[in-house]
């Protein structure tokens, strides 16, 4: 029955943690932010179709900033506009959350309007010889949490 799927689901939902539902590092559409917003990179971005694309410094896991796919309603590909004038113009922070942040806590960041309607998802990387590093794992989204919450399988 449907309201049992649902209330078994909200018992899940304080046990699960995003990690469980966040989309993988080596899964997520992002750009360097040295890319050049020229037509064939604008035609990718279109293709792939998400709202929120997290632009990253040399190496994918080193996020500095997200760029809005409505940041690009005045870009024109043939000025081949550095990717780094947009982000440097909008600024658009980023939002860091931990692995371990349980779902419930998460929704109501979200619902809050903390944390955007996305966030990266970051883990205490300690193995190794090093000081312990912050690592990042995946991005989340509400929508990544509301699914967990509303499935009835
Ligand atoms: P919106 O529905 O607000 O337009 P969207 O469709 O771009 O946004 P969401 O609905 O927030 O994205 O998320 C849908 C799924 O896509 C989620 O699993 C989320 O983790 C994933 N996702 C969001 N952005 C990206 C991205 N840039 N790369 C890969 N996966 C993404
Ligand atoms: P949705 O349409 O799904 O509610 P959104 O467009 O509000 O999403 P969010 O991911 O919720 O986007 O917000 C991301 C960030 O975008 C916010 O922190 C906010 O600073 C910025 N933002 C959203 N809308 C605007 C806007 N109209 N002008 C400037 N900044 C905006």
């Amino acid at each position: 029955k449907d309201e049992v799927n649902i209330i078994a689901g909200a018992l899940e939902f304080r046990k699960k943690v995003v990690s469980d539902v966040m989309t993988k590092l080596e899964d997520v559409f992002m750009l360097s932010n040295d890319a050049i917003l020229d037509f064939e990179t604008v035609s990718e971005i279109m293709k792939q179709g998400y709202s929120r694309i997290p632009v990253y410094d040399g190496v994918r896991s080193n996020i500095v900033t997200v760029l809005y796919i409505k940041d690009l309603a005045f870009v024109d590909p043939d000025d081949n506009t550095p990717l780094s004038t947009l982000c440097n113009f909008y600024q658009n922070p980023c939002n860091f959350v931990f692995e371990d942040t349980t779902l419930d806590i998460m929704f109501k960041q979200f619902k809050e309007g903390i944390k955007g309607h996305m966030a990266i998802v970051q883990r205490v990387n300690s193995e190794g010889e090093g000081d312990p590093f912050y690592e990042t794992v995946g991005i989340v989204t509400l929508e990544d949490v509301i699914e967990e919450l509303i499935q009835s399988e």
